[in-house]
């Protein structure tokens, strides 16, 4: 993967403010919704969003600034998501990339306390309606997640009482080890082992979540759907997953979207596309018909006598809103011409004076002649 700096076009310099404004821009100009099946630029999508999660973590950006990719866990792409109380975020395979050595440069120093774990991301499926999905929507999703616990605030230490620091460390969460090396001394240092790196000890652990300092329950969230999205679509809300353990910071929470089927509509892309049903009679000899729209009016749809199957209707600007930038697509209205099934005698006998008059052969009755196939349109 390139240069995450270069990938936002930021110089290494650039601060947070920014940093931010690059990405917004980058990631306006790349989004899959504003380049369908354009794999080269999802691709890169995928990769300034991943630049961008890491600079605009100072203690992230630190460590990239440092150690490069390798430092933040690679080129994984894409949320790193996982069940919330399972593996570990970018930390964990920082570490276990080192051999939890943390430092494997020497020189001690370095990391400060590295402090409670960011929560896990989750994701939750959010099933909208089609009107929803072309028109926008609020609807709720909700998550199996972790809350900060209700008791302790989020400590994890029991009422009444404070985590204290921890002696083995100081407060620090990193212990540092001087070894002899064949390069000579060297300071390494690692999580405190008696804190897990957090810095303070809990004595009396709050009995509702055992010290944890988050329980997990049921959440329902109010998401914003805008107009425009379709199956597929997958919206991000910051800060809306799984706490981390003691007061940890929050997760992301990714909304798929899935688009439940319209009786009528079909979506093509930015396109509504109905289908008109009219009778042999109706294509052959015209016909007005209103079409109930998803706007909530009716279309007033003219069928011109001679109308021929799959013959379509656009009506501009009547589609779905474009999801990224201005403007709706196109309302297409595709006529099918239905051949009756059933014909009372009346209207069979109708029917054959029609072909009679025509000088068509009508009718599989045996002996019947075959006839040669003549151009129907006359
Ligand atoms: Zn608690």
């Amino acid at each position: 993967m390139a240069d995450y700096y270069e990938l936002l076009g930021v110089p290494r310099s650039a601060n947070a403010d920014e940093m931010k404004k690059a990405y917004r821009k980058r990631a306006r100009e790349l989004h899959p919704d504003a380049n369908p099946g354009d794999a080269a630029a999802e691709e890169r999508f995928k990769q300034v969003a991943q630049a961008y999660e890491v600079l605009s973590d100072p203690e992230q950006r630190a460590r990239y600034d440092r150690f490069g990719e390798a430092g933040v866990g690679g080129a994984s792409g894409g949320p790193n998501v996982g069940d919330m109380f399972g593996g570990g975020g970018l930390g964990d395979l920082f570490d276990a990339f080192f051999g939890g050595n943390g430092n494997p440069f020497g020189g001690g120093g370095g990391r400060g306390p590295t402090g409670p774990p960011r929560g896990q991301d989750l994701e939750v499926v959010a099933d909208v309606a089609f009107e929803q999905a072309v028109f926008g929507a609020t609807v709720g999703v909700t998550v199996r997640t972790a809350a900060k616990c209700d008791d302790c605030g989020g400590s994890g230490a029991g009422s009444g009482t404070q985590p204290v620091t921890c002696s083995e460390c100081n407060g620090r969460g990193q212990v540092q080890r001087v070894r002899q090396s064949l390069l000579g001394q060297m300071v390494t240092s690692s999580a405190c082992p008696r804190c897990q790196g957090l810095g303070q000890i809990i004595v009396t652990p709050c009995t509702t979540c055992n010290g944890e300092g988050r329980s997990v329950l049921e959440k329902t969230y109010q998401v914003d759907v805008p107009a425009g999205v379709d199956t597929g679509s997958t919206l991000r809300l910051t800060g809306r997953g799984a706490v981390g353990p003691r007061g940890g910071g929050a997760g992301d929470l990714y909304v798929h979207i899935r688009v439940a089927e319209h009786e009528r509509f079909v979506r093509q892309g930015d396109d509504l596309v109905a289908q008109l049903p009219i009778s042999i009679a109706q294509a052959a000899l015209g016909t007005k018909v209103l079409l109930p729209t998803l706007d909530g009016t009716d279309e007033q749809i003219i069928v011109p006598a001679g109308t021929q199957p799959g013959k379509q209707f656009v009506y501009r600007h009547r589609g779905v809103p474009r999801l990224q930038g201005r403007g709706r697509g196109d309302l297409r209205v595709v006529v099918d011409v239905q051949v009756p099934t059933k014909l009372t005698d009346f209207e069979a006998e109708l029917l054959k004076k029609f072909a009679e008059a025509r000088g068509e052969d009508v009718g599989v009755s045996e002996g019947g002649l075959f006839s040669r196939i003549k151009s129907a349109f006359h």
